[in-house]
């Protein structure tokens, strides 16, 4: 059922102008009934005299006609008003709520808004203004079609409702962001709701025989700190959602005045991100990767670069934000087939190309299609390409989605390599299921294998493990001789880490076989 809204303007309107003519009619006929007074009118005695003395007329009669045409006036003017309330409700219906979720749309949430602000001004509280945006929905669309998307929108909305009092207003602004608008009498009630809309993403959401978990970032501004118009506070919820968005996933931020610039420097980022997509400005790097049992160099991991106004932009901020922006595709498939067209001029025959990809670029339904493609277009033997994914890539709904992508990669002959397994989900007990041909143990382990005997026990139970399901283990981070010694120790596989060799460019790596080579 829809909760009890403001009244809309259009409303209102309708009802003053009903007032206004009530009172006027009023006022008329007052001032006619006190003349009929004052003029001592014998309407009455006339009307009775007339009627005696034209008695064949049926005066009677048409008294009585006259009469039930002005019922009949009064109801058809009664029902054409039921009908002008109906129509009323179905375009204020329309033009104010949001058809899927039946909750205020954006110009209604606004108006909410606005006329909070108002009361809040006169009642000198506040207003806090929640900015709630889903994470990665659009792949929800994509995996099992809009009409679900769309009661999955609806059923968020209702959980959305329930965190709140039915006096507060939650509305859906479009596409996947919402907005909740409390009143606050004390700034204490605050952090109980936020706490209750943050819970909500614990909660799944059963679709098509799959419990779905829904993540978002969400951002707060509060009247009057951050704001004295719907707009501005808007404005400034957006930006403290869109700051837990590039920060903290799940984090529900409070807008602070700084956020505007760290903002800025973020837009300025991903338009040089387009600028270097169309231009194609970013390099491959490639890292060594050692066999511990033969000592030999087995292969290389890809790693892009990207380099801006002679500075170097950490990867993993590349990266998020190419995700974030929706060009992690077109990086991802710019890195594959440069890797395997670097891969040429460096890469021995017995070794191996590892090629990061990321979890949502691996979910797009044409995946496998894209990496046989590239494949064929650089005649680079499949069994020599190990894709990185991590952990995340495979625990995620559409498990059996999943699988199937995998085997027919291994299938074409492709190796897969969980990167930075230990950190994240680590379920081994899935992952047991799956074609999978190494683990890349992520190097917090590694770091602490030295100092911490519980790493090592981790690490050398992993590998236990792993032998038991013939997965072949690789250390990453391996940064001294000591760790080295240790991973060889425990009967690790393999490592790669700053010690074996810190990633180089296609250059150097052609330089140094020209100089091994005696050239
Ligand atoms: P990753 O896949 O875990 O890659 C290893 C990262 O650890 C690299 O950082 C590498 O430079 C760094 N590293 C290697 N050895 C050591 C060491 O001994 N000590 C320390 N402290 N670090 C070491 P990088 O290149 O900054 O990449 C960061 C992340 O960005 C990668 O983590 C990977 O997830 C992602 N990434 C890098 N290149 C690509 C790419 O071409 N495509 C995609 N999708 N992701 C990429
Ligand atoms: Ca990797
Ligand atoms: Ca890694």
């Amino acid at each position: 059922m829809k909760q009890k809204y403001m009244q809309i303007s259009l409303g209102k309107e309708i009802r003053a102008r009903a007032k206004r003519d009530l009172f006027y009619i009023c006022t008329i006929v007052l001032i006619l009934s006190c003349i009929s007074l004052i003029a001592k009118v014998d309407l009455f005695e006339q009307l009775y005299f007339f009627s005696r003395q034209h008695e064949l007329w049926e005066m009677d009669e048409i008294t009585l006609i006259v009469f039930w045409f002005g019922l009949g006036g009064i109801f058809y003017a009664y029902r054409r008003m039921q009908d002008l309330r109906d129509l009323l409700h179905e375009v204020s219906d329309k033009a104010f709520f949001d058809q899927v979720s039946q909750l205020p749309n954006r110009a209604y949430s606004l108006e909410c808004l606005t006329q909070m602000i108002h009361r809040a001004e006169r009642l000198e509280c506040q207003v806090a203004v929640i900015f709630i945006d889903l994470n990665n929905f659009k792949m929800v669309n994509d995996t099992y079609g809009h009409a679900k998307g769309d009661l999955l929108l609806q059923v968020f909305g209702e959980r959305l409702r329930y965190t709140i009092r039915k006096s507060d207003i939650v509305g859906r602004l479009g596409g996947d962001e919402y907005l909740v608008l409390l009143e606050l009498k004390d700034e204490d009630e605050l952090a109980p709701v936020l706490e209750r809309i943050k819970s909500l993403q614990e909660e799944s959401y059963r679709l098509d025989e799959n419990d779905l978990a829904l993540r978002f970032s969400a951002g707060v501004a509060i009247y009057p700190h951050d704001g004295y118009t719907a707009a501005d506070l808007l404005k400034a919820s957006d930006i403290a959602m869109y700051h837990s968005k590039v920060t903290k996933r799940g984090q529900i931020e409070l807008y602070t005045s700084g956020m505007a610039e760290i903002l800025y420097a973020r837009y300025q980022l991903e338009s040089d991100l387009k600028t270097a997509l169309q231009n194609k400005t970013f390099h491959m790097a490639y890292q060594p990767q050692l066999s511990l049992k033969n000592e030999q160099i087995i292969g290389y991991e890809a790693l892009i670069r990207w380099e801006l106004k002679g500075k170097l932009i950490p990867t993993a901020q590349l990266i998020q934000i190419a995700e974030d922006t929706g060009h992690i595709e077109e990086i991802g498939l710019w890195a594959l087939y440069q890797a395997l067209e670097d891969a040429q001029s460096f890469l021995q025959a017995d070794q191996r190309l590892g090629v990061n990809i990321t979890s949502r670029h691996f979910w797009m339904s044409d995946f496998v299609s894209q990496i046989q493609q590239a494949l064929s277009a650089h005649e680079f033997p499949p069994h020599r390409l190990v894709l990185e994914l991590t952990e995340s890539a495979l625990v995620c709904d559409i498990f059996d989605d999943i699988r199937e992508k995998l085997t027919e990669l291994r299938a074409l002959g492709v190796h897969i390599a969980i990167d930075d397994f230990g950190i994240g989900y680590s379920c081994l007990g899935r992952l047991k299921d799956l074609p999978i041909s190494c683990l890349k143990i992520d190097q917090v382990f590694t770091r602490a294998l030295v100092d911490s005997e519980r790493d090592r026990y981790v690490i050398s139970t992993l590998i236990h493990m792993a032998k038991h399901l013939n997965l072949s283990i690789l250390a990453e981070g391996v940064e001294s001789k000591e760790q080295l010694a240790l991973l060889h120790q425990i009967g690790c596989h393999m490592a790669q880490g700053y010690y074996i060799g810190k990633p180089a460019s296609l250059a150097t790596l052609v330089e140094r076989m020209k100089s091994s080579s005696g050239l």
